[in-house]
């Protein structure tokens, strides 16, 4: 049987998960949590800008 973790406090989801797309938490607290930490933007932890590479072409 597979365990569902939350993807706000990465608790393993007992009973009825709560799914917001993609993502489930374990109680609509989290997923509210989750929601508001990304829309507001002020925290910082989470902040991780994917570098910028540049794959040079396949020269052969
Ligand atoms: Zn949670």
């Amino acid at each position: 049987m597979a365990e569902l973790r939350c993807d706000n406090c990465s608790d393993i989801v007992e009973g009825e998960p709560v799914q917001r797309g993609a993502r489930i938490y374990c109680t609509e607290a989290c997923a509210f949590e989750a929601g508001r930490s990304k829309d507001c933007g002020g925290r910082t932890d989470s902040v991780t800008a994917p570098p910028v590479v540049e794959l040079p072409p396949q020269a052969e």
